[in-house]
């Protein structure tokens, strides 16, 4: 595994924190009017070096980078060498080294989700502000794959800060109206960017040009004054500032109308409640809080009442509370592109929600909607980061509790893509037996929260088809049906045969 490398700074200042050395790979898929680097364009040329001569190269330097340095990789594009990227960063992360990356986003995508979770900072370029300028500016109509590029980063695995970066062109973005644009194309990454420049355009690369026979597309054009592009940056930094201060203030609106609206629904009587936080003296969650930290815990949490169909919290929800049901049923869904609803997990007493959410900071992806009339304990995000933030068993009960949701998600995607209408019946009997099955007498007794349309739901079958199977299980004998709410399951291995 060879890289191709135009060229190496190995005390560079400016391309990450601290002191770095800076990898300048060839090739680029991008042709910017104001490249100041023509000659790395072609992916090919330079010098070859293999990941293992990256690393004993910048061992030589490693004393100078002090805490904040490091390894860049720049550009050319990097991420158009994605592989030999990829076994670097592991390499220099096995080390230790701190790490960062200065793309355009236009690379190989294949090795995205590989590369990012290894890069400490992501040194991004911001072209242009919309589609026609990205064009003119690079000549590729990429300006939608950028966006789609910024709004993988999550899901890509990074976890670093980001420096965003935009070279003005005189005549092209020095202007207000520009830099507000710019301010909203960096949305979706606001909450990683530390920090905003303004580089001025400069025709220092004009002679590369003339040198290597291109034509220079921005000839004529007067260097970008330096005083004015700072000028420019402060004004940028401002409005993203403001921006990030909004967003704030109305995250707060949201959580406060919703501690309100939980709080309006809270259980009236100091009796019951004194019986319900007795019982949850017994849970593990309170297992690591001191005993007089305990009353505290109660005094800030609210026990509310949720009345049967009402949302408990839906899709873009930010993650402000936990729910911990201590009485009754919820279910956690989707509303699919064709208007289905997919429900992956059924609640019930004892289980809790938004604790990863919480945890990582993420808002909700799915809805929850109480299927019964529900009793349950919500937890302000304040109350969770004071006294179980730090709790090992609350840490570990939201992982093994994730860790189940996972395979519970596998399971379900691998019964809807893989099962035939049978098979998911039974797969979802099977389910609910495990879940909520009282052995009887008679078999084992299901007492259902959900209609047939709320199973079908769950398993991936339309309403009449899921009453046509019960049906059917029920001639076979393997099934009772009593009124709609009740099955009682007479032949557990009958249904097992169906999903083995
Ligand atoms: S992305 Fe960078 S290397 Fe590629 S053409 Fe633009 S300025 Fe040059």
């Amino acid at each position: 595994m060879q890289g191709y490398i135009h060229s190496i700074e190995t005390m560079g200042l400016v391309d990450g924190p601290g002191t770095r050395t800076v990898f300048f790979l060839q090739g680029c898929p991008l042709r910017c009017a104001f490249c100041h680097n023509p000659d790395t364009l072609k992916r090919v040329g330079g010098r070859a070096m293999t990941p293992e001569e990256v690393v004993k190269l910048v061992s030589r330097y490693r004393s100078y980078y002090g805490e904040e340095g490091g390894v860049t990789f720049s550009g050319g594009e990097p991420l158009l060498q994605g592989e030999f990227v990829y076994e670097c960063l592991k390499l220099l992360k096995r080390e230790g080294y701190n790490t960062c990356i200065d793309t355009s986003g236009f690379g190989n995508p294949r090795f995205n989700a590989q590369i990012l979770p290894l890069v400490d900072t992501l040194i991004l370029d911001v072209k242009a502000f919309d589609r026609q300028s990205f064009l003119d500016l690079t000549t590729i109509d990429g300006f939608d794959a950028y966006l789609d590029f910024l709004a993988s980063l999550d899901r890509n695995g990074f976890n670093g800060q980001i420096w965003v970066r935009h070279v003005m062109v005189p005549g092209l973005t020095d202007n207000k109206e520009s830099m507000e644009k710019f301010i909203q194309i960096i949305k979706p990454i606001r909450n990683k960017v530390d920090r905003i420049e303004i580089l001025p355009y400069h025709t220092s690369g004009v002679k590369k040009y003339h040198e290597l026979g291109i034509p220079y597309r921005l000839e004529g054009v007067e260097p970008m004054d330096k005083k004015r592009a700072k000028e420019f940056e402060i004004y940028a930094n401002k409005l993203f500032a403001d921006e990030l201060r909004q967003e704030r203030a109305d995250r707060e609106k949201i959580r406060q109308e919703k501690f309100k609206e939980l709080k309006e629904r809270e259980v009236a009587s100091e009796q019951e409640k004194a019986e319900v936080f007795q019982a949850l003296r017994g849970l593990p969650l309170l297992n690591d809080v001191d005993e007089v930290d305990v009353e505290a815990v109660f005094n800030e949490v609210i026990l509310s009442n949720i009345k049967a169909g009402e949302l408990i919290f839906k899709t873009g929800d930010p993650p402000d509370f936990m729910y911990l049901i201590y009485e009754g049923q919820m279910k956690i869904y989707v509303n699919t592109v064709d208007g289905e609803e997919q429900i992956f997990y059924i609640y019930r007493d004892g289980d809790f929600v938004g604790g990863l959410n919480l945890l990582v900071q993420t808002p909700y992806r799915y809805i929850g909607q109480a299927l019964t009339d529900c009793k349950v304990v919500v937890i302000p995000k304040a109350t969770f980061d004071r006294y179980f933030y730090n709790s090992p068993v609350v840490l570990r009960s939201v992982l093994v509790k994730s860790f189940e949701r996972i395979r519970w998600a596998e399971e379900l995607i691998q019964r809807l893509a893989t099962s035939n209408a049978s098979m998911k019946t039974a797969g979802l009997l099977l389910k609910l037996v495990k879940r909520i099955g009282v052995e009887t007498e008679e078999g084992i007794r299901l007492e259902l929260s959900m209609s047939r349309e709320e199973l079908g739901n769950y398993s991936g079958l339309r309403r009449e088809t899921i009453t046509r199977k019960l049906g059917e299980f029920k001639e076979l004998g393997y099934i009772e049906l009593i009124g709609n709410r009740v099955i009682i399951v007479k032949d557990i291995e009958a249904l097992e045969r169906y999903v083995l």
